[in-house]
């Protein structure tokens, strides 16, 4: 049985502006959530967002937020204060989803502490009190979704810090279940294995012989889309999943099975 319906509840996406970010806002949006996501600069790519979830029947409204600094999260959380009342979101919010993250080809060799910092500051710490600093607006029983890697749990060497930063998400996930689980609210994380991205396409260069490589590692035989994502988050973020805390769903067609 459905405990609530989700029309009329609002969410708040990290990240909206491009890729698993946009692909969520729309699901969201077509759900019947008022949506409000972040972008980093591209406001013209933010506004796409919005229209694609008008497209999809619903609505969404960008604003600007950049991770990876010291106060981020109190700026956030201004920033969304700021747009919620002048969009009549409400500025209460019954889903989170931390999407937005840095990452990078670094191996070890070229591995040095600012770049490290820079990862784990936007990808770890910006999450972790993006909620800390939210509690009070999270309604019980909201739902917090981070968007995690399978680079969590592979060895991924070319992108050490990233890979890192994803475990270490994933732990916060756990520890923030239980944390929150008295107040109902809910902490998963989804593991989005190789996902046709700006950032995929910038790593491959476009190249086909890397998009088959990808597909061939995966049991189900492609390259994932931003939308398959998309639909394991707006799962995740459902009444549907008032029983799910402190998982990882692995979004990987089964590339690591
Ligand atoms: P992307 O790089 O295309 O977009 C990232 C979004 O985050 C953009 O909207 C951007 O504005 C925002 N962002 C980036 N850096 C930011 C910063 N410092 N401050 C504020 N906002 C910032 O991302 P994507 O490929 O769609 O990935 C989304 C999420 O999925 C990320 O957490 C990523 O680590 C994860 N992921 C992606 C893949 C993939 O193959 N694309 C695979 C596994 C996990």
């Amino acid at each position: 049985m459905m405990s609530r319906s989700t029309t009329g509840m609002t969410a708040l996406v990290t990240g909206g502006s491009r890729g698993i970010g946009r692909a969520a806002v729309r699901r969201l949006a077509a759900d019947g959530y008022r949506v409000a996501f972040t972008y980093a600069a591209d406001q013209a790519a933010a506004e796409e967002t919005s229209r694609l979830a008008e497209e999809a029947g619903g609505r969404a409204v960008g604003f600007r937020a950049e991770f990876g600094a010291r106060g981020d999260a109190a700026r956030a959380w201004a920033a969304f204060d700021a747009a919620a009342a002048d969009h009549d979101l409400g500025g209460r919010l019954d889903v989170l989803v931390n999407n937005a993250a840095v990452g990078g080809v670094a191996p070890l060799s070229a591995l040095d502490e600012d770049e490290f910092d820079r990862v784990f500051a936007a990808n770890v710490r910006a999450p972790l009190f993006l909620i800390r600093e939210g509690l009070a607006r999270l309604d019980d029983g909201a739902r917090i979704v981070n968007v995690s890697s399978l680079a969590a749990r592979l060895a991924t060497p070319p992108m050490i810090a990233y890979a890192a930063s994803k475990a270490a998400l994933e732990n916060v996930t756990l520890a923030l279940a239980k944390e929150l689980g008295p107040r109902r609210i809910t902490v998963n994380a989804v593991r989005p294995g190789t996902v046709r991205t700006d950032s995929w396409n910038a790593l491959s260069g476009g190249s086909v012989e890397a998009e088959s490589a990808v597909a061939a590692r995966a049991a189900l035989g492609r390259i994932g889309e931003a939308d398959d994502i998309a639909d394991v988050i707006a799962f995740l973020a459902s009444p549907d999943a008032r029983w799910i805390t402190g998982s990882v769903v692995d979004a990987g067609g089964g590339t690591a099975i």
